[in-house]
């Protein structure tokens, strides 16, 4: 019986705080889909999510309850009126 400490893989890096954990989301799955994931994170964290990237394509629970306030908190700023920029284009290299 060896020690479960010792196995190879823990569980998957999250794309934004970069640790290993169990349960992640993965971006392009129904869940992230549902929430809009990708789009809130490019949206209000800047953060640009490429499916033909090489980082990966899951985040933890705790960074799906960050992109989900920063939405949800920009979202408030937002009703504020202003000039409103047109978000920068990105296309996927
Ligand atoms: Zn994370």
């Amino acid at each position: 019986m060896g020690s479960y400490m010792q196995a190879p893989i823990l569980g998957f890096l999250c794309q934004m705080c970069t640790e290993v954990e169990r349960h992640v989301i993965h971006l392009y799955g129904e869940r992230a889909r549902h929430l809009q994931l990708v789009e809130k994170m490019e949206k209000y964290l800047s953060i640009r999510v490429c499916q033909s990237d090489p980082l990966p394509k899951t985040i933890c629970s705790k960074c799906v309850e960050v992109v989900l306030h920063a939405a949800m908190s920009k979202k408030e700023a937002a009703i504020k009126p202003g000039p409103a920029a047109p978000p920068p284009e990105w296309t996927c290299p």
